[in-house]
């Protein structure tokens, strides 16, 4: 039998929640004895070769794009993780949640104080994603079965939820590996 097979994706997101993940440092040497990585940003795989056993996934969903992604990642996810508040509540992109679409669009093209728009026009290339009209935490989108909060969780926190799922335990992390900020 294979390792088990563990992929992540970034939607909405700063890949700081990624830069987390690297964070466990030497002890990805372990990890990558007891995982095979499926597609993610720390590989620069960009398809999913097949269903995989655990899904990372930093960032929530603020355009068509990225539900696209979110739905087929979770097609291929046996279990799905939100990572990070992005993933969980939006986070820092989902500050424009309280504002109208088209205000946000005027702010960003037209009326900013740095904006430089001779054209006066909104982008509108069919190539650009269209915008939600606001930004959508994953599980919202799609079912996901566990949610690791922090702005990023720590490495610690990331290592430990693997090492659970990996060896069958039920993800009770300890107090001090859940943080909210
Ligand atoms: Fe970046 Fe924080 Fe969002 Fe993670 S939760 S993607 S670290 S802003």
């Amino acid at each position: 039998m294979g390792k088990p097979r563990v992929a992540t994706t970034s939607l909405c997101g700063c890949f700081g929640c990624h830069m987390s993940l690297l964070d466990i440092d030497e002890r990805i040497l372990s990890l990558v004895e007891l995982v095979d990585f499926d597609r993610s940003p720390i590989n620069d795989i960009k398809e999913l070769s097949g269903p995989v056993d655990i899904g990372l996934v930093e960032g929530g969903c603020a355009n068509e794009e990225t539900v696209k992604v979110l739905q087929e990642f979770r097609e291929h996810c046996r279990v799905l993780i939100s990572v990070g508040d992005c993933a969980i509540n939006g986070g820092i992109p989902a500050m424009r949640n309280m504002v109208p679409l088209r205000e946000c669009f005027r702010e960003a093209f037209l009326d900013g104080p740095t904006v430089v728009n001779p054209a006066g026009k909104i982008p509108d290339d069919e190539e650009i994603p269209l915008l939600l009209d606001r930004v959508y935490p994953c599980h919202e989108v799609v079912k996901v079965e566990y949610h690791l909060p922090g702005c990023p969780p720590s490495a610690d926190t990331l290592w430990e939820a693997l090492n659970a799922l990996l060896e069958g335990r039920s993800l009770e992390l300890p107090y001090e590996l859940i943080k909210y900020d």
